[in-house]
């Protein structure tokens, strides 16, 4: 089987494993999980960077550090893993679901601003959602594959409605929008993830970039049980939401290795467009002007009205010959925990989602496998 997407172990791992081992460094303290931050704050193009356990963790714990409260609703598109939605539920807030802009696969800012003109109001200065009564009080939009989203309408949409804006940049890392890497952007927090399936993998893990030191600091201090002394004070509730040395240990020697690894994906989706432009029906991944993607996963999207017979169609003929091809996220608004969320019209996502498939993307795929799997959609197309 040719994998959808897995991890490129072949640099400093082992070493950098080694060293933990040897120095009895493997837990939540330790010189690898400094140097990780640092890392993601420079790909970021951030003043910091605060290690996680994982990427929602990250989310959940940057949604509470900005001010969301049980009860809030926060918006988030529909189209997106649910790792998003449920950080936002772990706060006991309820996502609002929006639709997302077709050049882009990200949040509309036209959308944002009419539905916060037309279904909130300011009441006591806190932003009221007018049908369920509840507190509008951030927006979380996310890089859909490593797409930035027009960050710049966004967060003055945002602003203006006194809203935080916490970006879920799980994919983004090497993405950049109008020349600015992709945590440097105007949102509060930025949220990274390094789970194994993401461009650079620490085994698990998350992170979140920032330029505001204090919400970092406070943000730090939420992950890690917020202690304020070592005789066991602790001043809120926190979370044992750590990074351990042995998941930075990998991490490092991954972001070591990002630019080389996000080269790589740009240069396989590329060939891929090149390649199968001129099936019937053939949609690129989004590349809206003034973005350059980080290119997470590399596919397309049918636009035909066939369009999700059709995916499902050539995603079941590549998985028989051993070419792993998988559709993409399912919207939250279709899935059981998030039916009755508060939502937006979704003539975007309902049109594209069940019409996408996702190709063998992993940064050390061979041009000889990345050929077959060509050669096989090809042949497809034309039967
Ligand atoms: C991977 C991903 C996450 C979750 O990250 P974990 O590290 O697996 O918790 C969240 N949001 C999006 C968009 C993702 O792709």
């Amino acid at each position: 089987m040719i994998p959808l997407c897995v991890p490129n172990i072949s640099g400093n791992e082992a070493k950098y494993l080694a060293e933990c081992v040897e120095t009895s460094f493997v837990s939540s303290i330790g010189p690898f999980v400094t140097r990780f931050e640092d890392m993601v704050a420079a790909a970021a193009g951030t003043r910091g960077a605060v290690a996680t356990s994982a990427g929602t963790t990250a989310l959940h714990a940057a949604l509470i550090a900005v001010g969301v409260r049980p009860g809030d609703l926060v918006i988030c598109p529909s189209l997106t893993f649910i790792a998003s939605a449920n950080a936002i539920s772990h706060c006991g807030a309820t996502p609002w679901l929006f639709d997302v802009d077709a050049e882009s696969w990200t949040l509309d800012p036209k959308l944002l601003a009419r539905e916060l003109a037309e279904s909130t109001s300011l009441r006591g200065g806190e932003r009221i959602h007018t049908h369920t009564g509840r507190r509008v009080s951030s927006v979380v939009p996310v890089f859909t594959l490593g797409i930035p989203a027009d960050m710049d309408a966004l967060t003055a949409v945002a602003r203006e409605a006194g809203l935080a804006v916490v970006v879920d940049g799980a994919a983004a890392l090497g993405a950049t929008y109008k020349g600015k890497r992709s945590g440097d952007l105007g949102a509060d927090l930025t949220m990274y993830s390094f789970n194994g399936n993401k461009t650079a993998t620490a085994g698990g893990g998350g992170a979140v970039a920032g330029n505001d030191a204090g919400l970092l600091a406070h943000f730090r201090h939420l992950t890690t049980t917020a202690r304020t002394s070592p005789d066991y004070d602790h001043d809120i509730v926190g979370f044992n939401y750590r990074m351990t040395n042995l998941q930075a240990a990998v991490g490092c020697a991954q972001m070591e290795r990002l630019d080389d690894f996000v080269t790589a994906k740009r240069r396989i989706a590329a060939r891929y467009n090149e390649a199968l432009g001129r099936i019937d029906g053939f949609g690129a991944f989004p590349e809206p002007a003034h973005t350059e993607s980080a290119a997470w996963f590399s596919g397309f999207a049918f636009q035909t009205r066939d369009g999700d017979r059709r995916s499902a169609a050539l995603r079941g003929h590549l998985r028989a010959q051993g070419i792993d091809a998988r559709p993409f996220w399912k919207p939250m608004h279709r899935q059981a925990p998030y039916r009755d969320a508060p939502r937006t019209e979704m003539a975007v996502t309902d049109a594209l989602w069940s019409c996408i498939v996702t190709l063998p993307c992993s940064t050390h795929l061979t041009e000889a496998d990345q050929t077959k799997v060509i050669g096989t959609v090809l042949a497809w197309a034309r039967d």
